[in-house]
């Protein structure tokens, strides 16, 4: 369980407790000011979030000190100049927050000892974190859009909000009101956040200062912020650019119809009205369930392609809601299960290089170790030079980090306003530049300015930082597996001249191993044997340890279940190996070319001569009698029948392949819940897109009697290469 910050000592001295007080309140006025009007935030959500905790516990253990005005007591920031502003009928209030299962419980025990015979029904929907919207429909038709601003007077950006299309300009069916408020969330999916922001650092640098610098791109910290910039532009038709989408969550106040009287029935009728309510929603009548709900979704919030940052827990029931009323800004009827933060920011202290196995040059972000969501972060990928300097990113910057799940963690832009400067106002540092020798062998550094990467131009055979590599990737999980052998003793070997690509593994002796720091008998024999045992791996992981470029272990696979055998592979062409499904032209000709170099195939030789496996597995899916035979399938999503590993078996067991990816030659792709991009991708190519049901009856069909589906007439096309 990661450790939750601490809140800081509340001074004893009264005269300091005022002036903390004061000190906090200024600087979350300040923090609410750039997040809320400037879209620009300089602290990270967490540190805000510490600041307003430290607040609130001032204030309680000092009631003198609560004033109506603290930003404790309020909700925003007022409206910005240059909107006309809407005064909400209805307050737009807040939300408490729980941090965990204990203070969930303790806001359920709270409203119990409100309402102490109440039977409770929970709403568990998601936590959007987008912007708050009131839209106001008078007669079925849209009149008014308006932000939450300090929850009194909201902007009104209603000839923005018509830009949304999740939004309806007139309501759907017949059980129109004559005026009602339906609130919910604007947001921006994270891919287009991503694009908005390349698209920023793009246009900045085309500009060029005086000195021959680019200016820094402004760029926005999360897809909330830019949702918020997107939709507070004064030109509606930047508005329109920037794929803003809408879900409906609440009904602020109903004219000329009865109230809902539960939350889901306020859902019902937003959906029936045309709105996108999130799908995610479940009813709950035990706290246990409202709990697991919570704690499954602080996994699986970055399946998403939109950010939660928690998720919302409501009574279900209006009359109780309304027993319960409101404290502060906060209902007392629902609560934000907030997850751990997935932002921090922290100084970058330095820009390493590593080498990368095919002579990439691989710059990384070496930072004052910093807790994000639990997990300590001190290093980041920065991918290549263009991305440093689009980002502008320069050491000595304080910088916003985000980890997201499992993915290695992101510097995600520079906070400008936190840029050490001289007396002149100028950067301390200069832009960043790689290199331009590699750091491990020194040889010159080449970069084509067409291409994003640069390139150490000695041979990996004179790199050992390219063979460093090469020798981490080829014993990792996933491509050989050779277990004892991590990245300090790839390190070792290299160091010690006694490995100089894979191959050189299978011919390690006890004795060289002996004189390597710290291996005794124990360790050199468990090494030697993990060694060993890594020769019975099935072709297609060999194909991905040898880390050809393209070559991911998904299309390794595929390739080596259909081909079979290392010797066919050596005989095809590009041609054949990007007919395969899911390879394609790029991925074929590279594996082509690489098998190609006379250097490579003395390694295979080498390989093969030390026993090293050279086929694949024999599977069903190359059974070509197997009646889904020549049909290619990918999957995405969450199935609920069965895990995806299971549903790829059964189908390879009918013959059928499994892809790498998305491409024209892809049969169907089968969509389980909360799909990921693979399925905007699949429908631009007009591939047919399946779900799990047909997948279940084609499996239980064709399990049967062998028939291969039939494709639909529009797939034929795209099958002989026409994209429509
Ligand atoms: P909040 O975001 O914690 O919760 C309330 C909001 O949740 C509602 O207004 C609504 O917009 C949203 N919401 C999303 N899905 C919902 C659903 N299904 N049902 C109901 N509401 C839903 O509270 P807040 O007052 O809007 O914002 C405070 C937060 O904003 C802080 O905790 C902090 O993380 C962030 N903030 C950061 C800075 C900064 O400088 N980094 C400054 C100000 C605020």
């Amino acid at each position: 369980m990661p450790a939750e910050p601490q809140t800081p000592a509340i001074p004893s001295d009264p005269a300091q407790r005022a002036a903390r007080a004061e000190e906090l309140r200024h600087q979350i006025e300040r923090a609410n000011y750039e997040y809320y009007t400037l879209d620009n935030p300089t602290l990270s959500d967490a540190a805000y979030d510490a600041l307003l905790r430290e607040l609130r516990a001032i204030e309680e253990a000092d009631p003198e000190l609560l004033t109506p005005d603290s930003p404790t007591q309020r909700v925003g920031a007022k409206p910005a100049q240059g909107f006309a502003t809407h005064r909400h009928p209805r307050p737009m209030l807040s939300l408490a927050n729980a941090r965990n299962p204990d203070e969930l419980r303790a806001w359920e025990k709270r409203a119990r000892s409100i309402l102490p015979d109440a039977v409770f029904t929970y709403v568990c929907e998601l936590k959007i974190d987008g912007l708050a919207m009131a839209l106001t429909y008078e007669r079925g038709r849209l009149v008014m859009g308006a932000t939450r601003g300090d929850g009194i007077e909201g902007e009104d950006v209603t000839a923005n909000v018509r830009t949304v299309h999740a939004i309806p300009h007139e309501l759907a069916g017949d059980n129109i009101p004559a005026r009602v408020e339906i609130r919910g969330e604007i947001y921006m999916p994270i891919t287009s956040f991503e694009q908005l922001n390349q698209e920023l650092s793009a246009e900045a640098a085309k500009h060029v200062n005086e000195d021959g610098t680019s200016p820094a791109a402004k760029l926005f910290a999360n897809p909330r912020n830019s949702a918020a910039g997107a939709l507070r532009q004064k030109d509606w038709r930047v508005s329109r650019s920037r794929n803003l989408h809408f879900f409906g969550y609440q009904i602020g106040y109903v004219e000329g119809m009865p109230e809902p009287v539960a939350q889901t029935e306020a859902l019902d009728r937003i959906r029936a009205w045309g709105f996108v309510v999130n799908p995610n929603v479940r009813v709950y009548d035990d706290l246990a369930q409202v709990e697991a709900f919570c704690l499954e979704w602080q996994q699986r919030r970055f399946e998403l392609n939109y950010e939660i940052d928690g998720c919302v827990v409501k009574i279900n029931d209006r009359h109780q809601q309304e027993e319960l009323g409101v404290v502060a800004r906060d209902p007392r009827w629902a609560i934000a299960y907030k997850f751990p933060p997935i932002q921090a920011t922290t100084v970058l202290r330095a820009i390493g290089v590593n080498i990368g196995r095919t002579g990439t040059l691989n710059p990384y972000a070496v930072m004052d170790p910093v807790n994000i969501g639990g997990v300590v972060v001190k290093q980041a990928a920065l991918h290549n030079e263009e991305d440093i300097q689009r980002k502008d990113l320069r050491v000595g910057d304080t910088v916003l980090v985000q980890r997201a799940g499992d993915v290695i963690p992101q510097v995600v832009k520079p906070i400008l306003e936190k840029r050490p400067l001289d007396a002149e106002g100028h950067p301390l540092v200069p832009p960043y530049e790689l290199p331009k020798f590699c750091p491990a062998c020194g040889a010159p550094v080449r970069k084509d300015p067409d291409e994003a990467m640069a390139y150490c131009t000695n041979p990996i055979e004179k790199c050992p930082g390219q063979q460093l590599e090469w020798l981490r990737h080829f014993v990792s999980r996933g491509a050989m597996d050779i277990t004892g052998v991590g990245d300090e003793v790839c390190a070792a070997l290299i160091a010690a001249g006694f490995v100089h690509d894979p191959a050189d593994l299978y011919s390690l002796t006890a004795e060289e191993l002996a004189t390597l720091e710290s291996f005794k008998e124990k360790r050199i024999a468990n090494v030697l044997a993990s060694i060993a045992e890594s020769k019975t791996r099935p072709l297609g992981r060999l194909l991905f340890a040898l880390g050809i470029r393209h070559v991911g272990e998904k299309v390794a696979r595929v390739i080596a279940d259909t081909l079979q055998t290392m010797d066919a592979l050596l005989a095809a062409s590009a041609e054949e190996i990007g007919a395969l499904p899911g390879v394609g032209p790029v991925i074929g000709e590279s594996l082509h070319s690489w098998l190609a170099d006379d250097a490579h195939r003395a390694l295979i030789a080498r390989l093969r001569a030390a026993g090293v496996r050279m086929d694949a597995d024999a599977l069903a899916a190359n059974n070509p009698q197997g009646p889904l035979s020549g049909q290619s399938f990918l999957l995405t999503g969450r199935l609920t029948q069965m895990t995806r590993t299971e549903a790829e078996a059964a189908l390879q067991a009918l013959g059928a392949t499994i892809a790498s990816g998305v491409s024209k030659s892809l049969n169907y792709l089968i969509v389980g819940a909360d799909p990921g991009s693979k399925l905007a991708k699949a429908e631009k190519l007009k591939i047919a897109i399946r779900d799990e049901g047909w997948l279940i009856d084609l499996l239980a069909n064709e399990g049967r009697d062998s028939h291969a589906p039939e494709p639909r007439e529009d797939e034929e096309e795209y099958e002989n290469g026409e994209e429509q």
